[in-house]
């Protein structure tokens, strides 16, 4: 099994539609007789090193679910982010006039942060998220334990610690159980991605069994296929996979 939000690129996806809003944006800009800036300075980001949700949040885009998530209204947690950075000419300033310096954010809001609602203030009493999580990594307080999180493990080489170990199922990569359990979450995208499909899942054998530069060949272009991926991580996973099926067979 391949989590949903890598079954398809949907970062590249992202990036190219942002590069289209830009497009846009600047030919309206243009076109009003408006400073634009050049092309180059309006810059595509997706999954970058950014705080791409403290920024969402304090744009208004959502609030954070107990489940630490995005809670986009209509839409829910099932999403990607990205920014397109304007240049600051396209914003009516001469580089001169300071904007205003937002306060530093933690990645991760929490109930002393001023001007944002604490995790899981909107969510009433629903639990279902937590109730979810086969690793006891979310909190009802809306306290997020990465070391118990399959998602942040199955990109990441090492030994396992043993209730991840114990609750991993059939997951190649990824796990967005917190995802899928949320009820509002929105179910599928609403179009059809075109970059990187890679669809439910790949066989585990022959993953196991790929070198690092079979894995990056066959990858390539896909959401497995990015740097922060570590190919003995994934042949960990396929190889965990196998085993847990096997368990699941004989018992
Ligand atoms: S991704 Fe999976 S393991 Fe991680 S918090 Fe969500 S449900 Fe738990
Ligand atoms: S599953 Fe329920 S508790 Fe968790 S984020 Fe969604 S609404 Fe909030």
């Amino acid at each position: 099994m391949i989590g949903r939000f890598a079954r398809a690129n949907w970062y590249a996806e992202l990036v190219e539609r942002l590069g289209l809003c830009a497009k846009a944006a600047r030919a309206a800009l243009v076109s009003a007789g408006f400073e634009a800036g050049k092309a180059g300075d309006w810059h595509r980001l997706a999954n970058s090193g950014l705080p791409e949700r403290p920024l969402a949040l304090a744009s208004g885009l959502g609030s954070t679910g107990r489940s630490g998530l995005l809670l986009v209204p209509g839409i829910g947690p099932g999403l990607v982010l990205g920014l397109l950075l304007v240049p600051i000419e396209a914003l009516g300033l001469d580089g001169e006039e300071a904007l205003p310096s937002p306060e530093p954010r933690a990645a991760k809001p929490t109930a002393e942060e001023p001007g944002l609602p604490a995790p899981g203030s909107i969510c009433g009493s629903c639990r279902a998220c937590v109730e979810a999580c086969p690793t006891g990594a979310l909190g009802e307080d809306g306290s997020f334990d990465r070391e118990s999180c399959i998602q942040h493990w199955s990109s990441r080489e090492g030994e396992l610690p043993p209730r991840v170990r114990a609750a991993w199922r059939d997951s190649l990569y990824g796990c967005d159980l917190c995802t899928v359990s949320c009820p509002r979450y929105s179910g599928a995208a609403p179009f059809s991605p075109s970059r990187g499909i890679l669809g439910p899942g790949l066989p585990a054998a022959d993953i196991a069994a790929s070198s690092d530069e079979e894995l990056r060949a066959r990858l390539r272009g896909t959401a497995l296929g990015m740097s922060w991926i570590a190919p003995e991580a994934l042949r960990r996973n396929a190889r965990l996979v196998i085993e847990k099926a096997g368990a699941h067979r004989g018992s």
